[in-house]
C-alpha cells in the first residue's frame, strides 16, 4: 500500500490518522537504521524539525538510552520479519511523554533494501491517568486494609467482592475463603430468607447509606458457627447498571457486655450483689405509680441487724462485712423472686414486696428475724450470731409520697429497736 497511489495523498491520509509515521532503513555495513522519511507528527517524537533529522542514523536523532533499545527491537523486527509493539518515553526538556511504538518490516522492492515503518501514538495522558489510579487505588487499598472496622463489598448478585483484614478477624475467615461467595454466609440462618427482600428495598430507596440498627440489633455469624451482635452501614454505588453494595461493621459484642456490667454495675451494691439505694428508689416510685393506677397495696420492710457495731468493734471490719453478706443470702433464699431486696444504708436493707398487704408483709418480716436469730455465721473459728430489728408498712394511700412512706417505716424500725430490738414493729 505504501508504494502505491499518489504520493501526498497518501501523506494527507496518515497525518489525519494522528499518529507519528516514520520510516527507517538498515544501513548494512554498520547495522544501524536512518531516518528516510517522516511526517509533521513524527516531529513531535524527535522533539526538532524533521529536516535536521532525515538522513542521520538513530543513535544521531535520540540520545542513547532512547535509540539503543530501538535499534535492538528494529533488528529483532527484521530477523523475525513481524510488526512489533513497545513503549518509548522521551523526556523533553524535564517532561515524559510516552508513545505507543508499532514497527513492521517492508522490503523496498527496487534496491532490496530493507526498511522498518514506525508509528508512534502518544499515551502519556492515559499513562498519567494510570498513574493516578493505580495512587489513588493504592491509598484505597491502605484506608480498606488498616481500618478498624470490617468492610465488606458485594456486586450485584450479593456476592462478595472485598472483604479486609478487620472483617477476616471479626469473622473468622480468610478473604480467599469468601471472594466470590454470597454473602449469606456471614449470616445467621434466620436473616437469609429475608436478605434479598431487603436489599432490593434498599436498591430502591432514594438514601445511598444506612444504618441496620433503626430495627432491631443485628447479628454476624462467624466461621466457628457462633453469632454476636453487630453494628451495621450500608452503602450503595451503581457501577455499570449493577448495585454494588459496601458493609461497614463493628463486633459489638464487648460493648454490649460492657454495657451489661455497667447497667448491673449502677443497680447494685458491690458487697452483697444486691439493689443499691438508688435502683430501690427507682422500684419504689414504679409501684407507687402501678398503685395509683391499679389500686393494688404493696408494703416494705426495713431491717436492721442489731448492735452491728459490736460485731465490728470485737471481731474487725471483714467479719461485719461477711456477717452483712450472709444476712443478704438469708434474705435472698427467703423471700419470693417478685420481692425487691436492696442494701438501703450500712447494715439496713429495705425490701419492697409487690402485691402484698400489711400483715403478709408482717409475717414475712417475723419469719426474716427467726431465721436470723437462728443463723450462726463462722467467721475463722467464731461463731457469729445477730439478731434484726424491722419496721413493715402497706402503701395503701396515693397521698403519701415516697419519702413519707420510706420515713414512716424508717421509724417503725426505730421504734422495734427502742423497745428492745430483736422485734418487728408495724
Ligand atoms: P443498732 O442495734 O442500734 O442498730 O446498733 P448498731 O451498732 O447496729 O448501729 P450503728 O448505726 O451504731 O452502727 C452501724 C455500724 O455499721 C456503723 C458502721 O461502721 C458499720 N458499717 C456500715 N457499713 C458497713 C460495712 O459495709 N461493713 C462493715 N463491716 N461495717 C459497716
Ligand atoms: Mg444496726
Ligand atoms: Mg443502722
Amino acid at each position: 500500500m505504501f508504494f502505491q497511489g499518489n504520493h501526498d495523498d497518501m501523506t494527507d491520509s496518515i497525518e489525519a490518522i494522528g499518529a507519528g509515521f516514520a520510516v527507517y532503513e538498515l544501513v548494512p555495513e554498520d547495522g544501524s537504521f536512518e531516518l528516510v522519511s517522516c511526517n509533521d507528527l513524527y516531529e513531535d517524537i524527535l522533539g526538532k524539525k524533521k529536516d535536521t533529522a532525515i538522513g542521520k542514523s538513530l543513535h544521531a536523532i535520540f540520545p542513547r538510552y532512547i535509540s539503543q533499545p530501538l535499534v535492538e527491537t528494529f533488528h529483532r523486527c527484521k530477523a523475525k520479519q513481524v510488526a512489533l509493539e513497545s513503549e518509548v518515553i522521551i523526556e523533553y526538556k524535564g517532561r515524559e511523554r510516552h508513545w505507543r511504538s508499532i514497527i513492521s518490516p517492508i522490503l523496498d522492492s527496487n534496491q532490496g533494501k530493507l526498511r522498518i515503518i514506525q508509528t508512534c501514538v502518544e499515551i502519556t495522558e492515559k499513562k498519567i491517568l494510570e498513574r493516578k489510579l493505580t495512587k489513588s487505588m493504592k491509598r484505597f487499598e491502605a484506608v480498606v486494609q488498616s481500618a478498624y472496622d470490617g468492610i465488606i463489598t458485594v456486586d450485584g448478585n450479593q456476592n462478595i467482592k472485598l472483604f479486609n483484614q478487620a472483617a477476616e478477624q471479626i469473622f473468622g475467615f480468610t478473604q480467599d475463603e469468601l471472594l466470590g461467595e454470597p454473602l449469606t454466609r456471614l449470616m445467621p440462618q434466620r436473616y437469609r430468607k429475608n436478605h434479598g427482600a431487603y436489599v432490593e428495598g434498599f436498591k430502591e430507596s432514594v438514601v445511598d447509606s444506612r444504618s441496620m440498627q433503626t430495627r432491631a440489633p443485628v447479628h454476624g455469624l462467624r466461621k466457628d458457627g457462633s453469632e454476636f451482635p453487630i453494628e451495621v452501614t450500608i452503602s450503595k454505588i451503581n457501577i455499570d447498571n449493577s448495585t454494588e453494595l459496601t458493609a461497614v461493621i463493628r463486633d459489638i459484642s464487648e460493648k454490649n457486655r460492657l454495657m451489661e456490667e455497667l447497667l448491673l454495675a449502677s443497680q447494685e451494691d458491690f458487697l452483697t450483689g444486691l439493689y443499691n439505694r438508688r435502683k430501690l428508689t427507682e422500684l419504689i416510685n414504679l409501684e407507687i405509680k402501678r398503685y395509683k393506677r391499679f389500686g393494688r397495696p404493696f408494703s416494705f420492710i426495713l431491717a436492721d441487724i442489731d448492735y452491728f457495731k459490736a460485731i465490728n468493734d470485737q471481731y474487725g471490719h471483714d467479719c461485719g462485712d461477711e456477717v452483712i453478706k450472709a444476712f443478704a443470702q438469708l434474705m435472698r433464699s427467703s423471700l419470693r423472686d417478685t420481692d425487691a431486696i436492696g442494701r438501703w444504708g450500712g447494715e439496713e436493707f429495705l425490701i419492697l414486696l409487690p402485691e402484698a398487704e400489711l400483715d403478709h408483709a408482717c409475717q414475712v418480716a417475723e419469719k426474716l428475724r427467726q431465721n436470723s436469730e437462728q443463723l450462726s455465721t463462722r467467721y475463722e473459728d467464731e461463731e457469729i450470731k445477730f439478731t434484726i430489728s424491722a419496721g413493715v408498712a402497706e402503701y395503701s394511700d396515693a397521698n403519701v409520697d415516697r419519702a413519707a412512706i420510706v420515713k414512716k417505716v424508717d421509724q417503725l424500725m426505730y421504734h422495734a429497736k427502742k423497745e428492745g430490738r430483736n422485734r418487728i414493729v408495724s
